[in-house]
């Protein structure tokens, strides 16, 4: 089994509307020239400037003492797991959770921890859900050491865990004495789908990271956020990993940048988000859920055609999409424009209709 990924072959179509992930805009020009203006130091010896920069900014903004520079999104998780838990512990998160589903087993490769998935409609459980998963402290028992959540849900639809539910299932795990860990890959577009500050999202979190390489558009790069404890401790993890850079302020600029620029226009892939579930829902054979963020989520199988004919066919017009959790997923962001929103629009109900 081979687990490179494949390159497209040659002379196929360009990818025109590209709505299969989030992840794969491309720097604009002039993120490009902040990068490039970019002041940069050895990162692992602690004398990035820019990375600094980044890391202080991200801290004030979600309200805590300290942060981290990492490439990935996935690093954050596994840093953040390894750090809050031993081998053996139990980390309590959704069953439709990114790190059971999408970080290679990394956490019962790299950390040890195993994961007990809650239920819970759209990517979220309650109070009494976490309640319910409670072990006795007995030596049989794993010892349950971390809650984690996804803001927002990524395959629960993109939704947005309200302010009230957050608190009551981090009230549990305090009184029951477990850390608590936010997955914010997507923190910036509940933030702005709510107008709730990041720093309030994250209040009750002892960390929190937010992916600069999702809809807010760098090239890479993702920041965990803790308390200076945490993200003391943490930096042995990144060292062990690889995760330690060098003149990562390059990269840091980029992400400055996006918190500059790529905030509050992610409204705006929010709006076409909503324009695009709006048209779906008028195509016979397409069910649409009600998108609150930028992710939309629908069903094809009442058209007659597999996930699989249906993304060949939208391909061959140039449109991409992805499917994710027995769903289709379109994605919403920098690169995506009204104007493509209604072209995929057009392609999809050809599509559909031919089949
Ligand atoms: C993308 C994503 C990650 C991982 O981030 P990478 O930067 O791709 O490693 C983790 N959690 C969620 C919810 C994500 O969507």
């Amino acid at each position: 089994m081979l687990f490179t990924p494949p390159r497209p072959p040659p002379g196929a179509p360009p990818v025109r509307i590209n709505l299969y992930s989030d992840t794969q805009t491309r720097p604009t020009p002039a993120m490009k020239e902040a990068m490039m203006r970019a002041e940069v130091g050895d990162e692992q010896h602690g004398d990035d400037p820019t990375v600094h920069a980044l890391c202080d900014r991200m801290a004030a903004l979600m309200g805590k003492e300290a942060a981290m520079f990492l490439p990935s999104g996935t690093m954050c998780n596994v840093v953040a797991i390894l750090t809050h838990c031993q081998k053996g512990d139990e980390v309590l998160a959704h069953e439709t959770s990114h790190i059971l589903h999408s970080e290679g087993g990394a956490h019962a490769a790299l950390t040890g921890v195993q994961i007990l998935p809650l239920r819970g409609p759209r990517g979220m459980f309650s109070a009494e859900d976490v309640r319910a998963a409670i072990r006795p402290r007995t030596r049989y028992a794993p010892p349950q050491r971390l809650l984690e959540v996804e803001q927002t849900a990524n395959i629960g639809g993109g939704a947005v865990w309200p302010l009230a539910q957050l608190g009551a299932v981090v009230a549990v795990a305090r009184e029951q004495g477990w850390a608590t860990h936010m997955d914010g890959a997507r923190l910036m577009n509940a933030c702005v789908a709510s107008g709730i500050a990041p720093a309030e999202m994250a209040a009750g979190f002892d960390s929190v990271w937010l992916d600069f390489t999702k809809g807010l558009g760098a090239p890479l790069g993702a920041v965990l956020c803790g308390s200076a404890e945490f993200i003391g401790e943490a930096w042995r993890w990144k060292q062990r990993l690889g995760g330690s850079m060098r003149q990562a302020g390059i990269c840091a600029a980029a992400c400055l940048y996006a918190l500059d620029h790529h905030i509050e226009r992610l409204a705006e892939d929010h709006a076409n988000a909503r324009a695009l579930a709006q048209g779906l829902r008028q195509i016979p054979g397409i069910t649409v859920e009600e998108p609150e963020t930028n992710l939309v989520f629908f069903d094809i199988r009442g058209t007659g055609l597999s996930f699989e004919a249906f993304q060949a066919a939208l391909r061959a017009e140039g449109v991409a999409v992805s499917g994710l959790g027995g769903r289709v997923r379109a994605c919403t962001h920098l690169d995506v424009t009204a104007a493509m929103i209604e072209e995929a629009l057009q392609i999809i109900r050809h599509v559909v209709s031919r089949a």
